[in-house]
Formats: structure tokens, C-alpha cells, sequence
């Protein structure tokens, strides 16, 4: 742990107290080890699960009552609960300096499928958080997603148009870029419309009752611990996002599902460098509050027929196995997704707001963060697949 630590502008930082909300995520785990063990900062770790930070919670080899505790034991305490419906949520909030939330519904496959649990999940049960943070004059960094800006402008031009190579009809700017959805039936937009109006109803409470708050707006951060691996620890019908789906494939022999030929386009941070620009929120609340951040990697920029590639030669690497003859295969929105899907075209993020106020830049090459990220499903998973795949059928 770090003694005397310093923000950015010399001034020393106090120790904090964190309610943490979906601390048991994918983000959320990170976030706590990162917390744990290079701060002095204390943890109220709050989700309905929390298989992704056990080992923070018990330290390896030792059981309850052994004696053994991990060194930051102290540092973190984890509340099991669900934010929908426990009145517990206010006082964990007015304990804390600072409240995180993580929490939400956040898998494209649910989306148009669950539109209603999506809905409720990211405006609905997230208005109770702001609320108790600004009665409390508690400040909150609160977890959006590059999904608000939708499609880019540059998508409703002629294909053959040059302004497509314009930035400014691609590049996505916290304070100029506009909100861009597609129809009401098309149910894949529930999810960024709910991010969107939460994070106007965050912004309206500072500027009317001067709620401290900061905006995360992640721009596809992946890593270890991202989503689940269907059939082994998630369920077998289960949609996860497309690193957890290429890594099913990979992991399972199959080829890689493109949705619709592959030609959206996105760009992949990974999650130890984006961590570093939430710790930098956390210890400066002076150069964060009020600011809404993109936290992304646009050197990054793939797409996903390119992200399948890539993942299947590095995987070749990190397993020694050979990639099959044809290693994708296409197949319909329609049929992977259901009806109502619709796909963000084209996503770069303008770093100007994060580089000024925090010095913030994403440090991994997609290769390095995919071959660690990579590395770890198969380490993590593969003979658990071997198992599963090799169980006899009941007759
Ligand atoms: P995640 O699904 O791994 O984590 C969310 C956590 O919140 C889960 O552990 C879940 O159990 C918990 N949770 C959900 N509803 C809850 C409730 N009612 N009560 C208590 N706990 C609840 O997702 P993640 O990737 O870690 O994302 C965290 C946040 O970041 C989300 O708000 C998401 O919208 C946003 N985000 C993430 C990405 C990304 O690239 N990972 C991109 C855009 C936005
Ligand atoms: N995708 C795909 N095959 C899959 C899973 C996802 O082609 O097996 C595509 C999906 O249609 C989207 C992109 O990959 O264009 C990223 O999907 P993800 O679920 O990670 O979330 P998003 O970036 O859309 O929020």
C-alpha cells in the first residue's frame, strides 16, 4: 500500500471511504483490486454477487477462522445486496466520501430482448443513487457508456462520400457531438436512451443542487473477468458481449460469429489502462466534478471482422492450437439477436477533455491486450470446456 499519496497538483490525498455499486463486475472487480492494493482507501463493496473479487474477499488458502487475513482485510467490506429494493442503500451512501455506481444491465443481447429490465436497471433503480448522493451532499462518479452518442452523423451520408473520412462526422466529443438513436422499435436503443436520461437527470442536480459528480463514458474496455463463458459459468443459452463470444468460440473450436458481416467498427481499451483514469477521477475530484469523460483507446480502432481475426491468431499463440480452415462465419442480427437490434456504426472517442483535466492516455496495442486477455480465458477455461464437451450424452 502507498503512504503519503499525492494528486496531480501536489496537494496530499486524504484516505477515502467508497460505496462501490457492482463491485462485483466486470469493471468493479478491477476497480477494487487496483483500490486495495495501491491506496489506502476503505471499500463498501455493494452487488448481488461477488464471485469476480472473492479473492479480495478471502485471502487464498486460508478458510473462515483460520487466522491468515489478506493485507487490506480491513479495506473492504462487501454488502449483498440489490439496489432495486434495499434501504440499506442510504445509509452504505451518507457512510462514504464517494459513491461509484457500476451497476446496470449492460449486455447488448438484453437490449431488445429484456427492453423493460434494461430500462428500469439503468435509469430507474440508479435515481434512488443520485438522489441519496445529492440529499447527502455525497459526491458520485457515475458509470454512462459511449452507447449515448449512438450512430455517428457520418453513417446517414452517401457511402461514397468524402466527408465519411471527415473526423468531424465520426469523432465523439463529450461536449459537441449529438445523441443519436434509432426508432422506437428498434429496442437495442433502451439501453443507451436510459444511460442518456440518467445522465441528464446527474447533470441537472449539479447544476441546480450542486451535486459533486463525474460521468464515465467507456468505450468498450475488455479484459480478464469480462462477462462469462456460456454453459461453463453463465448460462448455455446466454448471449455475453463479443470478447466473451469470440473467447466461447475460440475456446470450444467453433467458428466466430460475425453479426452481419463484421463491418461495425469499435475501439478496445484495456481494462488495467482505463482503471488508471477512474483511479485519476477518484483522487481528483477538483479537476473531475462536473466533467463528462469518454474513456477510450482510439489507436485502437478495428473492426469486428478484424477483432475476429486478430483474436484467432492470437489465440493460435497462447493455446498452440491450429485455428480452423474457416474461422468465422456470418450470420444475421436478426438470428443472433432477435428482433429489434440495431448496431452502433462507428466508435472513436475524442480524448481533448480527459488529456486536459486528468493527463490521461491509454497505454495497450490491441494484440498485447488481447493476447493477455486471451491468455487468461485459457488458462481460466479450457479444461473446463475439455470436460463439458467430453461428458457422454444421457441417453
Ligand atoms: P458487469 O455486468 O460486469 O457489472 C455490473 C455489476 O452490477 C454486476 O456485478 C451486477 O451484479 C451488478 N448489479 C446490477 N444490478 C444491480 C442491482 N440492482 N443491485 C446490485 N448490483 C447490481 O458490467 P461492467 O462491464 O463491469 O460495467 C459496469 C458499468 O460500466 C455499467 O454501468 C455499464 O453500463 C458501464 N459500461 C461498461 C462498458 C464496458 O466496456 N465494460 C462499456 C460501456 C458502459
Ligand atoms: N458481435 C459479433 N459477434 C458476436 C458478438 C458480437 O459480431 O458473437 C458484434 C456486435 O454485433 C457488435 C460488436 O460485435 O457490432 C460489439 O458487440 P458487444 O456485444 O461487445 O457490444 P457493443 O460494442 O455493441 O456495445
Amino acid at each position: 500500500m502507498a503512504s503519503a499519496r499525492i494528486d496531480l497538483d501536489g496537494n496530499p490525498i486524504k484516505p477515502l471511504t467508497i460505496c462501490m455499486i457492482g463491485a462485483g463486475g466486470f469493471i468493479g472487480s478491477h476497480l477494487c483490486e487496483k483500490l486495495l492494493a495501491e491506496t489506502p482507501h476503505t471499500l463498501l463493496a455493494v452487488d448481488v454477487y461477488n464471485d469476480k473479487i472473492k479473492h479480495l474477499l478471502e485471502p487464498s488458502g486460508s478458510g473462515s477462522g483460520s487466522g491468515s487475513s489478506s493485507p487490506w482485510a480491513d479495506r473492504i467490506q462487501f454488502h449483498r445486496l440489490n439496489i432495486k429494493n434495499d434501504s440499506r442503500l442510504e445509509g452504505l451512501i451518507k457512510m462514504a466520501d464517494l459513491t461509484v455506481n457500476l451497476a446496470a444491465i449492460c449486455t447488448p443481447a438484453d437490449y431488445n430482448t429484456r427492453p423493460l429490465d434494461t430500462i428500469y436497471s439503468n435509469f430507474i433503480d440508479a435515481l434512488p443513487v443520485v438522489k441519496y448522493c445529492s440529499e447527502n451532499g455525497k459526491r458520485l462518479i457515475h458509470f454512462s457508456t459511449c452507447e449515448v452518442y449512438g450512430k455517428t452523423i457520418g453513417c446517414f451520408l452517401p457511402k461514397d462520400s468524402p466527408l465519411r473520412q471527415d473526423p468531424d462526422y465520426f469523432v465523439l466529443k463529450e461536449d459537441a457531438s449529438p445523441c443519436i438513436f434509432g426508432p422506437i422499435e428498434k429496442q437495442r436503443w433502451s439501453y443507451a436512451c436510459a444511460k442518456q436520461l440518467i445522465e441528464r437527470l446527474i447533470y441537472a442536480e449539479g447544476a441546480e443542487n450542486g451535486l459533486e459528480f463525474t460521468i464515465v463514458r467507456p468505450f468498450n474496455w475488455i479484459g480478464p473477468r469480462m462477462d462469462f463463458i456460456p454453459g461453463i459459468d453463465g448460462p448455455s443459452e446466454g448471449v455475453p458481449r463479443v470478447l466473451a463470444c469470440f473467447s466461447n468460440n475460440l475456446l470450444r473450436h467453433e467458428p466466430l460469429k460475425l453479426v452481419d458481416g463484421g463491418e461495425s467498427q469499435r475501439t478496445f481499451v484495456y481494462i488495467k489502462d482505463a482503471i488508471e483514469a477512474v483511479l485519476l477521477m477518484i483522487e481528483n475530484p477538483a479537476r473531475a466534478n462536473g466533467h463528462i469523460f469518454n474513456v477510450g483507446n482510439p489507436n485502437n480502432e478495428v473492426t469486428v471482422r478484424q477483432l475476429a481475426e486478430m483474436m484467432t491468431q492470437v489465440y493460435a499463440k497462447v493455446s498452440e492450437e491450429t485455428p480452423l480452415d474457416s474461422p468465422t462465419i456470418d450470420v444475421s442480427s436478426k438470428e443472433f439477436y432477435g428482433e429489434g437490434y440495431d448496431d452502433s456504426d462507428k466508435r472513436i472517442p475524442d480524448m481533448t477533455i480527459i488529456n486536459k483535466q486528468l493527463g490521461w492516455n491509454p497505454k495497450t496495442s490491441l494484440w498485447d491486450l488481447l493476447e493477455s486477455t486471451l491468455t487468461y480465458q485459457h488458462r481460466t477455461y479450457a479444461e473446463a470446456i475439455k470436460k463439458a464437451t467430453s461428458k457422454p450424452l444421457a441417453s
